[in-house]
């Protein structure tokens, strides 16, 4: 503005009186804080309101420094904020209005003050109380304190903070005024010294060009010790030479979140151990026999397989163990003796094993060793079989009871490592199975022509089976004759199987098949109606009553419907029950079984007799035969063969005929040959015979023919000269 002429004066002075009392009148009414400064920070102006806000008079003020109005420390950060206003040109803010943290803030406005030219001169200060928060402030804060997130604004240049919200200074856990001081080289204050690296590094680089936006996560430490998690997110405000001048940002309290991470992957961790244990657990059960805790069959043969694999010179010596009787164990003593002996089997075997042996359980009583070694050859294992069976020898206590083990092995040399060890198992079985037959060896090592055996019984074995179903199998009959006055009483039905290929097949060799595959209970029955059959078409040919005698397998007995089918066979063809014998041998008493009595009693109470085949052979005591109510006994052929020149079968032939009268049981001899043999029978008092002396087992027709032609008599002193059957 010029000053000229006088008019102008004048009109000037009146503007500056309007401007005056405009002055005064904000002055006296304003509800708002005003100030001026000059360039140095100095008060130029003050407003009656602000004087009042700060405590002072208005001479107070005016004129006087920040070093005057607020001491050394606050006035630093005083022209920090002045300098920053002449810099940027424009600040605004929220800020309390006292130092108390009390919720009261100022909303200031801080401009620059230039003169005409448009030279910054100095600053000023506008501010409005703001006690009452606005409606959307008020939403901000709410939704920063749920979120636990606050914001915030620091100055690059002076490093410090320029304003925050609230729940910012909750998060740090401190005052709203005091989060400024706290934020002031917070790394060494309020950080975490795990953290203060990367915190010091954030903020020494926030003034980079470059360095851009950052999003950190660290853990502050509050003054009572509580740790806490938080997440830091800022981006750069550039000033107008490309520089960041300001950072906003915002810092969330994370610590719930990231105590459920710390937990889930500590939980993670826990199962991650559980499923490692538990793993090991259930690979453990797929490698091993549950009973024994030895290898079981697919490990084993895995392991050994490996084994070989790995060096190329080893040789194998696969050895298969059984023990004997061990069905007699859980027969007699029950399943859980059985199961002991088993466990006490497999720990004295682990016992005697090195570390290139190997041990498996490969199914019921049966044990697998193998030794893997250069040196092993046949003689040792042989050893080595030695040894165990004197290891197993060794008395065996199953809780009350004591018992002995004998044990079959079969051996099988691997002698290169391409042998597939299916192979080698099934060779070594099939010597087993040799050791298991002999009388004389328990250890057999395998030969090639076991194999064939082996493969000429499995041939058996399969064609059984066919000529069972098919119903193909005969049966012969053999006469049984009353020694006082040799008058024909009853015949023995034994079957016979005629191979298409290889002919008759022995019966005491396809009958010990059936009992091992169990065909037995088909084939039983089918010779039992047969029998019934033919003889009931030879009573009624001849007018007789003709008693059968039929053998039962111990095996058979298992079978709940036996007694039903007895009756059965006797009611289809009409064959009175009480002419209906049935043979059975020792071993049937093994267990002495209440179920083995119940049934013998049942097949007594039909009417029908029970006989006691090869007596003298098994374990036959007289508590059997009174026990069970055997009706006969049949001497076994092999007392009767030497007996008119042997002088201890001819006592046991008068033991047990005597024996059998005073139990009031009638006796019948087996193998009768010679007229010697059935004269010595005579005078003993044996009540009937058997053998071929009066008939070789002969097919129906046959014997229909011959008593056709002549008569019993005829019949039966005829019949060695016709073919046997
Ligand atoms: P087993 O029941 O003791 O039958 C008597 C065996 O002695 C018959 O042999 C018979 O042919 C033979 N034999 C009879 N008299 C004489 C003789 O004077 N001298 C000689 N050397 N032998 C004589 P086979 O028919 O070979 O039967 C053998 C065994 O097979 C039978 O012995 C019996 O245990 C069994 N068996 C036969 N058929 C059946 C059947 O249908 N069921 C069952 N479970 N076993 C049967
Ligand atoms: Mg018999
Ligand atoms: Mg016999």
């Amino acid at each position: 503005m010029k000053i000229g002429k006088k008019e102008d004066l004048q009109a000037l002075r009146e503007k500056c009186a309007m401007y005056e009392s405009w002055l005064r009148a904000l002055d006296e009414h304003g509800k708002f804080d005003l100030w001026f400064k000059d360039k140095d920070s100095q008060y130029r102006y003050v407003n009656k309101h602000f004087a009042n806000t700060m405590g002072r008079t208005k001479a107070e003020l005016v004129e006087r420094t920040p070093e005057d109005v607020f001491g050394a420390d606050r006035a630093e950060r005083v022209r920090i904020m002045d300098r920053k206003v002449m810099n940027d040109g424009l600040l605004q803010r929220v800020v309390p209005c006292d130092e108390s943290g009390a919720l009261e803030v100022h909303e200031e406005n801080r401009f620059v003050v230039n003169d005409e030219q448009g030279n910054p001169v100095g600053l000023g200060c506008l501010a409005f109380e703001t006690t009452e928060k606005s409606m959307a402030e008020e939403a901000l804060a709410q939704a920063q304190q749920m979120a636990q997130l606050g914001n915030w604004r620091w100055s690059v240049r002076d490093k410090c903070l320029i304003s925050c919200s609230e729940q910012f200074a909750n998060i740090l856990g401190v005052s709203f005024t005091q989060a400024f001081s706290t934020m002031q080289n917070r790394a060494d204050k309020i950080i975490h010294p795990d953290d203060r690296q990367l915190v010091r590094e954030v903020d020494n680089r926030k003034g980079e060009i470059g360095f851009g936006g950052y999003d950190i996560e660290y853990r502050i430490l509050l003054s009572d010790g509580v740790e806490r998690h938080v997440r830091e997110i800022a981006e750069p405000l550039m000033g107008n030479d490309g520089t960041p001048v300001e950072y906003a940002g915002t810092l969330q309290d994370i610590t719930d979140k990231k105590t459920t991470e710390i937990e889930l992957l500590r939980a993670r961790d826990e199962l991650e151990l559980r499923v490692e244990e538990r793993t090991a657990d259930l690979q453990h059960m797929a490698n091993h026999d549950v009973l024994t805790g030895t290898l079981n069959r697919t490990a084993f043969v895995k392991q050994i397989e490996v084994r070989l694999a790995e060096s190329g010179d080893l040789k194998a010596a696969f050895i298969v163990l059984d023990l004997d009787g061990f069905k007699n164990v859980n027969d007699c003593y029950g399943h859980a003796a059985g199961d002991l002996l088993l466990q006490i089997v497999a720990e004295r075997l682990k016992q005697r094993m090195d570390g290139r042996t190997l041990v498996s359980r490969l199914g019921g009583d049966e044990f697998g060793i193998c030794i893997i070694s250069t040196e092993i050859d046949a003689a040792g294992a042989k050893q080595i079989c030695e040894d165990i069976e004197r290891t197993l020898a060794a008395k065996i206590k199953l809780g009350s009871c004591e018992v002995f083990v004998g044990c079959s092995f079969g051996i099988f040399m691997i002698e290169n490592s391409t042998t597939p060890i299916a192979e080698a198992y099934k060779s070594a079985d099939i010597a087993l199975y040799r050791a298991k037959k002999s009388t004389t060896q328990t250890i057999m090592q395998f030969e090639d022509k076991m194999a064939e055996e082996a493969a000429y019984r499995h041939k058996l074995e399969q064609d059984l089976r066919k000529a069972v179903n098919e119903g193909s199998l005969g049966v012969a009959f053999q006469p049984q004759v009353v020694v006082q006055g040799e008058q024909l009483v009853g015949f023995e039905a034994l079957a016979r199987w005629q191979h298409p290929e290889f002919g008759a097949i022995r019966p005491d060799l396809f009958i010990q098949i059936a009992e091992q595959t169990g065909l037995i209970n088909e084939l039983g029955k089918q010779v039992l109606d047969r029998a019934c059959l033919e003889t009931a078409k030879l009573n009624r040919s001849f007018d007789k009553s003709f008693r059968i005698s039929v053998n039962l397998s111990s095996r058979q007995f298992d079978d709940h419907k036996l007694v039903d089918y007895i009756a059965n066979a006797c009611r289809t063809h009409s064959i009175s029950p009480d002419m209906l014998e049935l043979e059975v041998t020792e071993n049937l008493f093994l267990n002495n079984s209440d179920q083995t009595k119940a049934t013998l009693d049942a097949i007594r109470e039909l009417g029908a007799r029970v006989a006691l085949d090869d007596f003298g052979t098994g374990y036959s005591s007289l508590g059997y035969l009174r026990r069970f109510e055997i009706d006969r006994i049949k001497l076994d052929r092999s007392f009767i063969k030497d007996v008119n020149w042997s002088a201890s079968d001819q006592r046991i032939v008068r033991g047990i005929i005597s024996l059998a009268q005073s139990l009031n049981i009638s006796t019948i001899a087996e193998g009768v040959e010679t007229d010697q043999q059935r004269e010595f029978l005579e005078e003993c008092a044996c009540d009937e015979i058997q053998g071929f002396y009066y008939g070789v087992p002969s097919s129906a027709d046959v014997l229909t023919d011959l008593m056709s032609k002549g008569g019993e008599r005829y019949a039966i002193h005829h019949l060695p000269d016709v073919l046997a059957v």
